[in-house]
């Protein structure tokens, strides 16, 4: 029985705690009780229209007498309800809620700060496309007895833990604990994640991008001009076809480009200028990015690493793109340095360029 071989979450858990003998477990804990946040989410989202009839609802997550809510909401609950009572969370952040949740008594207060994206994507839910979860792992800060707002406000660098559930075909688990990222697929047998992808890496160069095209009039110049040379194709100055994909849903769009490269923008525009970008940049950005950085991508606001931005507000958005290195590069030089033609890129001196510009 080949299965019989392959590593459990509990395992890769236990085995990477084993590097460090001081740690208490707590950590551990945390993981596993957000992965089965994430297996009660999975199992939500698979009734579909069902979802009334089952009773799953009512039953498996304690709404106390609600028949239905709205999935991001019983998603919400799912982590909540899975995750205050470890001993582990000092407090926990998400975009279902406005102010951060500080865990109540009579729970013991722990050391680590939990944000999480619930259910990414969740506008796709009725078309049923693919939909997840996103979280991020901080630490809390220490001797402090009131935790608020202001102690979420790290920079992804910060971060001691990431990582995102799929609900695709297949059910899936993500995640890096700074060493690497590492995959794993819900056993519907079992219940159990099993380590299937136990190296993901981006790679370096691609010809995919992923770009909601529609909102090209209210671009910035760089992106105007990069998607421009994208679609210009093998006689552009790139010197080869691309293609696009897009399916509004971060996850999926962040697993697709793990799983075989590929380049994501949602960068800044000025459709609605008080909004510097679409996407979160505590709950989805820097976890996404530091799955990505630890991947071997880049994960960039377009000017520079997300992670090393520092936030202002909870549910700060900005500027994102992402994913295979090279691209992520050419992107940023064109916003840092406008004049910069792509034969000036070090990394891609373009013979076809000149064809270009004479035909
Ligand atoms: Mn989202
Ligand atoms: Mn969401």
């Amino acid at each position: 029985m080949s299965w019989a071989h392959t590593p459990t979450l509990t395992q890769y858990l236990i085995e990477e705690r084993r590097r460090y003998p001081q740690a208490s477990g707590d950590f551990n804990a945390l993981i596993l009780d957000v992965a089965r946040a994430c297996k009660a989410i999975a199992r939500q989202v698979a009734y579909g229209a069902l979802a009334k009839a089952s009773h799953a609802v009512t039953t498996t997550i304690n709404v106390q007498g609600e028949e239905q809510k709205p999935l991001d909401v019983i998603s919400n609950e799912c982590f909540m309800r899975l995750t205050e009572w470890g001993g582990y969370l000092a407090a926990m952040a998400s975009e279902e809620m406005d102010e951060p949740y500080v865990i109540p008594e009579p729970y013991p207060r722990g050391r680590y700060l939990l944000l999480f994206d619930p259910l990414d994507g969740s506008s796709n839910i009725d078309v049923n496309v693919s939909v997840g979860s996103i979280f991020s792992v901080l630490r809390a800060p220490e001797g402090k007895s009131e935790i608020t707002v202001e102690d979420f406000l790290q920079p992804g660098t910060k971060q001691i833990a990431a990582g995102y559930a799929i609900y695709g075909p297949t059910t899936m688990l993500v995640l890096t604990v700074g060493r690497g990222v590492v995959g794993f697929t819900l056993d519907p047998d079992f219940g159990e994640f099993m380590l299937t992808h136990p190296n993901i890496r981006i790679p370096e160069s691609t010809k995919e991008f992923a770009i909601n095209a529609s909102n090209a009039r209210f671009w910035e110049p760089p992106v105007k001009r990069y998607v421009n040379e994208c679609l210009k194709g093998k006689t552009g100055p790139r010197g080869k076809d691309f293609n696009m994909r897009w399916v509004a849903s971060l996850v999926a769009e962040t697993h697709r480009i793990l799983s075989r490269g590929g380049v994501f923008l949602y960068p800044r525009d000025n459709k609605e200028p008080k909004k510097p970008g679409r996407l979160r940049l505590l709950y989805e950005c820097n976890p996404i990015g530091m799955i990505v950085e630890q991947a071997g991508g880049r994960a960039s606001t377009g000017y520079g690493p997300v992670l090393e931005v520092q936030p202002t507000e909870l549910h700060q958005r900005i500027g994102f793109v992402f994913g295979s290195r090279e691209e992520v590069e050419r992107i940023e030089q064109y916003h840092n340095d406008p004049d910069a033609s792509p034969v000036d890129l070090p990394l891609f001196a373009e013979r076809t360029l000149f064809r270009d510009e004479t035909l």
